[in-house]
């Protein structure tokens, strides 16, 4: 069928939106209608099911041990610890409903989402070795608050990272070695403060660079040594000048993150990021993909639109699909669904091996099922209850239709039919406990005004004992017995302490004590990379149109491709 491209508005935020033909041609083979929301308003909603990294202590509702948990005791949910969750003695099926074709289908499912039991966090728990203070994790040894992680060594406060050792602060980190304080950085060894580097060692407060050894300050090179500020020098003046920065002590680390940010911001960047291997790809920090639109931290993912955060190849054929990869294929509306996944609609935390799933919350190797939650390795399944092939066949079917004309309308009037994904109210979380709050920021009256649940998350009440500035000032001043003390932040003052990981880490990478708490200095790194929204600008040297995550009023210059190109040195 021919289709048209068409304006739609979109049912939460009211804003135009545009559905082109090849996505009808990708809703119809999904059979499903096309989205009320617009993409923006999608990606918040599955935003809404993810919490990384806000963690407490809590007791386990099956053997009453203590665990760490992402779900807060106030969402009164049933809460296990991993081990607890995974045993055999249970399935899902204890809290199995009939449907009720007289009341709308989603409401069934948040009665049984509210009756089930979660899992504490999302890591698998059998791959960890001596890291319970981590999330969204698999095969961690000796880590620390570590998020979205995958193979890690003796590494803390980093997120989104696959294979690396000796890390400290990164976000986007991808088989790296003794890096601190890097943001989206490749095959790199003993880096600190820089941003977008590809195969370089000891390099410093640098943004754009690959293959570069001993360079510091520099912006947009390839394959220098001994360089600073982009110019070159010899290997014995660079190790000269190199120690006129003080780089071991904080003031020194201080001065030179101010003047590597002003450096950078006279050098252009280029409109989107991305590596060479892309064919045919719009969106940001895309690499190793083909045929892809509006994607945003992605890597081998193919014909696919609307997909962030996918560390993992390969991806296939997948519309609005949040986080993972690993073997992902024919998905549509999913978050945290991989490993292994082929044809989920509307899914959530569905792994390993879920296949024709539709509006599942936490069904593990799920085949054929509908409107389950918290469910072990079962097939066709409906609220839980098992049904005969035939059976299960003829309700889903019965119960779509319902969902067509009699949708769940919640308390501010938009309804959820049939192609939508689940509510937020499905989520364990709170609006401001999850991504959501990062990519779409709302104030609390902004949120309860909309009926998006907030909840005041309390700190914790920690007694400062020593003031920041007694936090040793070099490298060599670093003393064990700092993990013992409580520091206020220089940003938000709020007390942080030191653990022996990170210690340990600031010795061996050689820099000094961090004088900022680790929510600052995560906050730091996330707003030092663009949103996933593009702007349609122009090149600043040729003219030409481009789209860019750098949006018209930012200070950067902006090149296209092609200019950029010709100002890599
Ligand atoms: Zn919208
Ligand atoms: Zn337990
Ligand atoms: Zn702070
Ligand atoms: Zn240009």
């Amino acid at each position: 069928m021919e289709y048209q491209s068409e304006n739609r508005i979109c049912q939460n935020c009211k804003s135009d939106f545009i559905i082109e033909p090849d996505d009808f041609s990708f809703y119809e083979k999904m059979k499903v209608p096309a989205p009320t929301w617009c993409p923006d308003c999608r990606l918040m909603r599955r935003l809404t099911f993810l919490n990384w990294f806000n963690m407490r202590r809590g007791v386990c509702d099956g053997c009453h041990t203590s665990m760490i948990t992402t779900i807060s005791e106030e969402s009164g949910l049933r809460i296990f610890c991993q081990k607890c969750w995974w045993a055999d003695s249970w399935d899902g099926t204890e809290y199995s409903q009939e449907y009720d074709e007289s009341r709308p289908f989603l409401e069934q499912v948040y009665e049984l989402r509210t009756k089930s039991t979660f899992m504490c966090n999302e890591s698998l728990y059998s791959s960890l070795v001596n890291s319970p203070f981590v999330n969204a994790a698999a095969y961690q040894k000796d880590c620390f608050m570590v998020f979205n992680a995958d193979y890690g060594e003796r590494t803390a406060y980093c997120m989104m990272y696959a294979h690396v050792q000796e890390c400290l602060d990164g976000y986007r980190l991808k088989n790296c070695e003794l890096c601190y304080e890097c943001v989206g950085i490749y095959k790199s060894y003993r880096c600190i403060y820089s941003e977008e580097l590809d195969s370089c060692t000891d390099v410093h407060f640098s943004r754009a660079c690959s293959g570069c050894t001993d360079c510091f300050g520099c912006v947009n090179m390839r394959n220098k040594s001994n360089c600073i500020f982009n110019v070159q020098y010899t290997k014995e003046e660079y190790k000269e000048k190199i120690k006129e920065f003080k780089l071991n002590t904080r003031e020194g680390i201080k001065n030179a993150y101010t003047l590597s940010r002003n450096f950078w911001r006279t050098k252009p960047v280029k409109a989107t990021i991305g590596n060479s291997l892309n064919v045919n790809v719009q969106g940001d920090f895309i690499y190793e993909s083909k045929n892809v639109k509006d994607g945003y931290m992605i890597s081998g993912v193919e014909d696919s639109r609307y997909v962030q955060m996918v560390n993992m190849s390969p991806v296939k054929n997948c519309y609005d699909y949040t986080n993972w990869g690993n073997g992902a294929e024919n998905l549509y509306e999913c978050l945290t669904v991989g490993e292994g996944a082929y044809n989920n609609k509307f899914c959530v935390q569905c792994w390993p091996n879920a296949i024709d799933n539709e509006y599942c919350l936490y069904a593990i190797q799920a085949k054929d099922c509908f409107g389950c939650v918290n469910l072990k390795r079962k097939q066709y399944c409906i609220l839980n209850k098992e049904y005969s092939k035939e059976e299960y066949f003829i309700l889903k079917a019965k119960i779509i239709e319902n969902m067509k004309n009699r949708p769940y309308v919640d308390a501010t009037g938009r309804s959820w039919v049939y192609g939508e994904q689940l509510p937020y109210c499905m989520s364990p979380f709170t609006y401001n406990e999850t991504m959501a709050q990062y990519y779409f920021p709302l104030t609390k009256d902004e949120a309860i005004n909309n009926r998006i649940s907030w909840r005041d998350i309390p700190d914790t009440e920690h007694i400062i004992t020593i003031n920041t500035d007694n936090i040793p000032h070099t490298v060599d001043a670093i003393n064990d017995e700092i993990v013992t003390e409580i520091i206020p932040c220089i940003e938000c003052g709020k007390g942080f302490r030191f653990n022996n990981l990170e210690v340990m880490l600031h010795k061996k990478i050689g820099v000094p004590l961090t004088d900022t708490c680790w929510k600052c200095r995560f906050k730091r790194r996330f707003d030092s990379v663009n949103l996933p929204r593009l702007y349609k600008r122009n090149c600043m040297q040729c003219g030409t149109n481009i789209s860019t995550s750098y949006a018209p009023d930012r200070p950067e210059i902006v090149y296209c491709e092609k200019c950029y190109q010709q100002e890599v040195i």
